[in-house]
């Protein structure tokens, strides 16, 4: 029987938190083995809107997001590839049926200056001379110029391309059936019998983290969404940032982009049923026609442009919507970055770049308490 291929650091999951964790533990100098079950960046990573959105989050999740942020900038650089990350900025629009959201957006763009956010709150005639094609309905804006947005397709795949440029050995359709540990090294063995043996592990599993986290006695209570989105027919392109309705209805909350080539992108309403047991997850067309409602009433114009394509992807949901991220409390060399619900891609370099410091230094300069595995007691 042929020896387990070994490494320091075996990683989990090629979404973008596996593929950027890749990328910077090899800037880093560890030797790294990717293992994903299909091909990176299949899953959420790759099926996302594509937002790199900063505001809105929990001011907590802010020094993260602000650390992924930086890498954002200069991504193109970074991984010698063309990501399609154009920082035009971000804006999330209240209506008037809520003037209470108004408020809250000012309390909010106060808040978030003391953490590097800055955010300009519109209203009346300047946001209408600014925007003068959303909708009669809208109320108020708070617009943030330094976030934009990106193709998801490209980035996870240019991050793995680029750790294998560097060295980090990457295994596509390489499903892992199952981990133990062996002495110090964890044994990571793959459904087709491949082995593979590290001192460390990191599961960045999205929707399927929990599977592993339960083997090493952590058991989280992860559940799944599938949102919904839509692209359309390519257009004049006249939309810069990316805009999304901020209400506590799932059916209102909706949000659209373009991107240069013309074409419309657009997600939110109502989730799909999501089954990360068979990697699936169902485009319910009564979910695209409620968007395409929602989308309608943000951005009266678009009414009459056609629809050309749907999909849908699997997000891990845990109950506060925050993700798991840092050290197993159980297991020494096993660290966690899974479970980022619907706001992960624009956190994916910050985590991969975090994650990969405090592999290599045992440190990280993130809070991580907000993230820690055992928050929800034994699961
Ligand atoms: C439709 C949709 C829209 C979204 N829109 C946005 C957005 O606009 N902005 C934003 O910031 N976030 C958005 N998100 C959330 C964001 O996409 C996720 O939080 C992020 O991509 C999670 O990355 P990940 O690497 O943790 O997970 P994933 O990308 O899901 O990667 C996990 C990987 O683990 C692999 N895997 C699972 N089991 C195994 C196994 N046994 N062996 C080997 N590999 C395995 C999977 O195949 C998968 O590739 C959206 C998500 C979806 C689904």
């Amino acid at each position: 029987m042929t020896a387990p291929a070994s490494s320091d650091v075996i990683i989990i999951g090629g979404g973008i938190m596996g593929c950027s964790a890749a990328f910077f533990l090899r800037r880093r100098g560890l030797s790294v083995t990717l293992l994903e079950s299909d091909l990176v960046g299949r899953q959420a990573s790759g099926t996302n809107f594509g937002n790199v959105r900063r505001q809105g989050r929990p001011l907590y999740q802010l020094a993260l997001a602000n650390r992924a942020i930086a890498i954002w900038r200069e991504i193109g650089m970074l991984l010698d590839c063309d990501v399609e990350y154009r920082q035009l900025g971000h804006m999330r629009v209240c209506y008037r049926t809520r003037p209470e959201l108004a408020a809250a957006m000012e309390q909010y763009a106060s808040d978030a200056r003391h953490s590097d956010l800055d955010l300009e709150i519109l209203s009346g005639n300047t946001l209408r001379a600014r925007f003068p094609f959303l909708g009669k309905e809208v109320l108020a804006a708070s617009f943030s110029p330094f976030c934009g947005h990106a193709n998801p397709r490209l980035v996870s795949p240019a991050f793995a391309r680029a750790a294998q440029r560097l060295g980090a050995v990457v295994h596509e359709r390489c499903a892992v059936a199952e981990t133990s540990k062996a002495g110090d090294d964890f044994l990571v063995v793959a459904a087709d019998a491949r082995q593979f043996r590290a001192p460390v592990l990191l599961i960045s599993a999205g929707a399927w983290g929990d599977r592993f986290a339960s083997a090493f006695g952590e058991p989280l209570p992860l559940s799944s969404r599938g949102p919904n989105m839509c692209v359309t027919e390519p257009l004049p392109y006249v939309l810069r940032p990316s805009i999304g309705v901020v209400t506590p209805n799932t059916e209102e909350s909706v949000y659209i982009r373009q991107v240069e080539r013309g074409n419309l992108v657009m997600g939110g309403s109502f989730y799909n049923p999501s089954y990360p047991d068979r990697f699936r997850v169902d485009v319910r067309p009564e979910n695209s026609l409620s968007l395409w409602r929602q989308i309608q009433r943000l951005i009266p114009a678009v009414s009459r442009v056609g629809i050309i394509r749907t999909w849908s992807g699997i997000e891990g949901y845990l109950p506060d919507s925050a993700p798991v991220m840092g050290p197993s409390r159980t297991t020494s060399g096993l660290y966690y970055a899974f479970g980022f619900a619907g706001a992960g891609f624009q956190l994916g370099p910050g985590v991969g770049d975090a994650m990969a410091e405090l592999i290599a230094t045992g440190r990280t300069n993130i809070d991580l308490t907000p993230y820690r595995a055992d928050r929800f007691g034994a699961a």
